[in-house]
């Protein structure tokens, strides 16, 4: 279906919100757009929408704007909202159902932060926590971004927010169960 939005004329999926709806397991037709999650997210601020917006997206159907959108990589499912929100909707668990359903689509367009998401997971799955120093490394060899949040970079450093020498962790397997887990349950198994 197509709709118009002022000069635009965008297209529409019927099925959109119920698709999300079920992968999300979030209840998000209860949404009244109370804003409430938007004026806690940290991050909204760096968001092309807002979390609400988002929402309010979905309920049209507005599948490619939603899952292009910079909104949904940025989320740092602080569940800041879900705590806040006065209808239980956690929007953490939404956005995390949009991200699969972006990659599954090939519609990201934040390619540098899903990037980061995919390196970040990677090193999370290997070591059972991120080693921040080699964390950045492989993100600038990646992404070929070698000279931007050098100064950012250089007071962590200072701060010994980016340690040399990488920390492991005991359950190392316990985190790797997790990791598999849900890519058996992303494929419909058990
Ligand atoms: S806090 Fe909940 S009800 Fe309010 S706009 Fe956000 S998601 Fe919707
Ligand atoms: S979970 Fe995501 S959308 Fe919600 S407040 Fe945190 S960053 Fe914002």
């Amino acid at each position: 279906m197509k709709i118009l939005a002022g000069t635009e004329t965008l297209q529409t999926d019927p099925n959109f919100s119920a698709v999300v709806r079920d992968k999300s397991g979030q209840p998000i037709e209860l949404c009244y757009q109370c804003q409430k999650c938007a004026t806690g997210c940290p991050v909204s601020h760096h968001m092309d929408y807002h979390p609400n917006q988002i929402l309010r997206m979905i309920s049209f159907g507005l599948k490619d704007r939603v899952l292009t959108s910079s909104a949904i990589w940025l989320c740092s499912a602080c569940e800041t909202c879900g705590v806040r929100c006065p209808n239980g909707i956690r929007i953490s668990e939404v956005m995390d159902a949009l991200r699969v359903m972006s990659t599954a689509n090939n519609l990201s367009r934040a390619k540098h932060t899903e990037s980061f998401h995919r390196i970040f997971l990677q090193e999370v799955r290997a070591r059972g926590r991120v080693h921040e120093a080699k964390l950045m490394a492989k993100y600038k060899l990646k992404s070929g971004q070698f000279f931007t949040d050098l100064d950012l970079g250089l007071q962590m450093f200072k701060k010994g927010k980016l340690p040399l020498i990488p920390r492991g962790i005991k359950n190392k397997k316990e985190v790797r169960d997790i990791f598999t887990r849900s890519e058996i349950s992303r494929e419909g198994g058990k």
